[in-house]
């Protein structure tokens, strides 16, 4: 490697084998990791040193970066039976308002948010492409570049997903009003990705895929349009879909395609570990099985589908079928990967009053297995290569307080345990790198003051106008 290589020494560092101790990672100027050495014993006289444990940053597979503004904004019964869809009438009055500024300063203090929390990637699932009219801009990747603009000023990595949306409902029922912003056809979409990658060409630390948004949303056709497009630019990128998030898209799956959402992509497409299959709440047996087999990431939104009153994923079952998950925080109710893994641990407590269900006869600790897992089923979600502190991986770490009250005076075969079971106070996730660089200092944000600023304002803005 003759490019010139910065270092970075941790006493201890989770590497893929495990802790280990006196560890030099080493990058080089593109923020890929071109060393990872354990046990070393000369220390580079230039190399920064780690304040804690290092452990890889955590990778968040399911975002939409507008709806952080309405987080708080919808805890009251509006109706009799709120649910789903009556957030979603006021999550859809709320974006018809986002303005290309406005999402950009949205998107930007999520992102410190995300950084601050430890999320090192961002995967965006992003669907509001046109004016409030529904008049397409003079760029129509207006909007997604705003996205993508805030993953890099603020340092995260990202994955922009642009989402394919047609129709209100299956059987190709037309838009509603609400939902033009949203609107393209498969043609219009694969411009909109091609006209963004042209602007901002993919490199380290962005990567693109395409998000059709449901087997509501979509034909069967415009789905293989898209995936045939996109492989013609970037063959195996990523695939994202919400599936099954709600009982009644299942009964509507069922009664217009005659199977179950996962059940039809599973016998209609060539699903694998391109695709991230965003929910799936509601699988039964059968498709649980088959969806662990065919390699697709479940991307599991906890506390998301929590506020929504999604359901239940049948966690237990699809991990002993050895299926591929990761996790995202996308509503950003929270952004915290730490409160995600442990909700998907205690809704299965819940459900069977029992605890550690989600431990393996391999590893008996859960938040280590959940820890490896999301991190190893997020990066495949993202299509880069993150979630580990190997050679050739992005240079993307934590560095957890080694003062803080859950992590001093322990054993490292506990900290995974104790950052995320418990929660008291202060974050222990002190500073975090990304592709080499440090963004996050002391649990402060290089860009906080002024992102935390633009934020307010767009928020102001967007609640006057309310
Ligand atoms: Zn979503």
């Amino acid at each position: 490697m003759n490019s010139p290589t910065k270092s970075f020494f941790a006493a201890h560092a989770l590497l893929p084998d495990g802790w280990r101790t006196n560890v030099l990672l080493q990058w080089n100027d593109a923020g890929t990791l071109v060393a990872v050495t354990p046990d070393v014993r000369d220390v580079p006289a230039d190399a920064m040193h780690a304040a804690g444990p290092v452990v890889p940053g955590m990778p968040n597979l399911h975002s939409h970066a507008f709806q952080r503004a309405m987080a708080g904004l919808t805890e009251y019964r509006a109706n009799p039976a709120d649910s789903f869809w009556s957030w979603r009438e006021l999550m859809y009055r709320f974006a018809s308002r986002i303005t290309p500024d406005t999402l950009g300063a949205i998107a930007r203090w999520l992102y410190v948010e995300m950084l601050k929390a430890g999320y090192t990637s961002v995967c965006e699932f992003h669907y509001v492409h046109h004016a409030a009219d529904g008049k397409r801009h003079a760029n129509p990747a207006e909007l997604a570049q705003r996205v993508v603009d805030a993953a890099s000023e603020t340092g995260i990595g990202m994955t922009m997903l642009p989402v394919l949306y047609q129709y209100s409902g299956f059987n190709a029922q037309p838009p509603r009003d609400d939902q033009r912003r949203f609107i393209n056809t498969a043609e219009q979409f694969l411009d909109l990705l091609s006209a963004l990658r042209r602007a901002r060409p993919e490199h380290g630390a962005l990567r693109y895929g395409v998000a059709p948004h449901s087997l509501r949303a979509v034909s069967e056709a415009s789905l293989r349009a898209v995936i045939e497009g996109l492989d013609a630019l970037s063959p195996g990128a990523p695939v994202h879909i919400h599936v099954a998030e709600q009982t009644a898209e299942v009964d509507a799956c069922v009664a217009a395609l005659g199977a179950r959402p996962v059940q039809w992509l599973l016998d209609h497409f060539d699903v694998s570990a391109r695709w991230c299959v965003v929910h799936a709440t509601h699988v039964d047996a059968k498709e649980t099985r088959a969806l662990a087999t065919s390699g697709a990431i479940a991307g599991l939104c906890l506390t998301t589908e929590a506020n929504l009153g999604d359901g239940i994923f049948p966690a237990m079952d699809y991990l002993d079928a050895r299926g591929a998950f990761g996790i995202g925080s996308d509503s950003h109710i929270g952004v915290d990967w730490r409160a995600e893994l442990r909700l998907l641990e205690y809704g299965q407590r819940l459900l069977r009053r029992e605890r550690n269900v989600l431990a393996s006869p391999r590893t008996a600790q859960v938040a280590d297995r959940l820890f490896h897992g999301a991190l190893e089923g997020g990066a495949r979600a993202t299509g880069r290569a993150v979630g580990a502190l190997e050679r050739g991986a992005r240079a993307d770490w934590i560095v957890l307080d080694a003062a803080h009250p859950d992590i001093a005076e322990k054993t490292s075969d506990k900290w995974l345990s104790s950052v995320i079971f418990c929660e008291h106070g202060e974050t222990p996730v002190r500073d975090v790198v990304v592709g080499g660089e440090r963004v996050v200092h002391d649990r402060r944000h290089r860009d906080e003051a002024r992102h935390y600023a633009d934020y307010r304002n767009a928020l102001a803005q967007l609640l006057a106008d309310a």
